[in-house]
């Protein structure tokens, strides 16, 4: 080997490593998760873990079992640890003013995580998806279900929404107004309990065995002698203790049919009830493609690059507008789980059979 062709080689090994390895390689990035009580979270996290540290990062991911205090805690910790970035899902979304004024104090970096962080300035940027569009779909899923375009009706309808202390929550529900509401206006939807806006049909932590419970009531007080058509249902944990309360009622089998309900997330159970018949459709949201926009976000800030955002205006916290980045969300049913759930490699389909 030549002197020069050595040169030129250890040259472009160098050059290679260089660009292997991520300028600030060893910095440790905080994740604060919910609840593993919920199979989408616990793909959250393992997806950013898995790419952060594809990256050279080395990771915090903390679950907080939806208890408040508990979240405080671990987002504590992970600033007196010295984690340089922090990705929050927050719990309650107004809760966390305080401890990031700590992390700001430290200049630490902070990403709100698909749900909103509210009354703070200390939040530097929204990965989340398109949360109007979500009940857009959820109630086009509906309408186009019930045939209300083509002018069938009337239909008896309930309305769920999330938890009220989840800035996402109303998004959905504001979505799906948007299109149920001409309809409930013009009489081809009714909702026979008269429940409607979030302070009447919200459903606190996002709790199936609260959705169930308000479905038992709704469904002795107002629907003994007539039959319920669809149920607007922001998410699938909900769906399933709604689908129960349903089931004891005697719909889903002879010759009373499932009401259609719709859902969120695309998680396996909902997917394997959609395919039983039972819950009508959910709203796929890809969190392989939310863990890669904050990963993208993260090393923007790390590199002192632009950092992707597609909205600016929307996320108003209180304080400020959060620049965002919004991903599409895709509606599922029974036409579609295949070609989206399976062929998109999100699920095996042995997960689903
Ligand atoms: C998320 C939804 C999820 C819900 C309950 C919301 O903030 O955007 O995807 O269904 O929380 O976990």
């Amino acid at each position: 080997m030549t002197a020069k062709f050595m040169l030129t080689a250890m040259m472009l090994g160098s050059v290679a490593l260089a660009s292997a390895a991520p300028a600030q390689a060893q910095d440790t990035i905080g994740i604060a998760m919910p609840t593993k009580s919920s199979a989408r979270w616990i793909d959250d996290g393992n997806n950013m873990v898995k790419q952060f540290e594809a990256k050279g990062y080395k990771t915090d991911l903390q679950y907080a079992e939806d208890d408040i205090p508990n979240q405080l805690s671990q987002i504590e910790n992970m600033i007196t640890k010295g984690d340089k970035i922090l990705v929050i899902a927050a719990i309650d979304g107004t809760t966390l003013s305080d401890v990031l004024q700590q992390a700001a104090d430290k200049k630490i970096k902070v990403i709100a995580y698909d749900r909103l962080i509210r009354k703070s300035p200390n939040v530097d940027y929204y990965a989340t998806f398109d949360n109007f569009q979500v009940g857009v779909l959820q109630a086009g899923s509906i309408e186009a279900a019930l045939g209300l375009k083509q002018g069938k009706g009337p239909f008896n309808i309930e309305l769920f929404g999330g938890s009220p202390d989840d800035n996402n929550a109303y998004f959905f529900y504001d979505g799906a107004m948007s299109v149920l509401e001409p309809y409930i206006k013009s009489g081809k939807l009714v909702v026979g309990s008269g429940q409607m806006g979030m302070d009447k049909v919200s459903t606190l932590r996002w709790d199936g065995a609260v959705a169930q419970a308000r479905m038992d009531n709704l469904l002795s007080a107002y629907y003994g002698n007539k039959r319920l058509d669809a149920v607007l249902s922001p998410y699938d944990g909900l769906s399933i203790g709604i689908l129960s309360s349903l089931k004891g009622v005697g719909y889903g089998s002879g010759n009373q049919p499932m009401p259609v309900v719709t859902g969120q997330d695309a998680e396996v159970p909902s997917v394997k009830s959609i395919l039983a018949k039972e819950q009508h459709s959910t709203i796929y949201k890809d969190t392989r493609q939310l863990a890669k926009v904050t990963v993208d976000m993260v090393e923007a800030m790390e590199k002192h690059t632009e950092v992707p955002v597609n909205d600016t205006k929307t996320y108003d916290n209180g304080i400020k507008v959060v620049p965002a980045y919004l991903l599409k969300p895709v509606v599922v049913d029974a036409s579609n789980w295949k070609q989206v759930l399976i062929d998109g490699g999100y699920y095996k389909e042995s997960q689903i059979h």
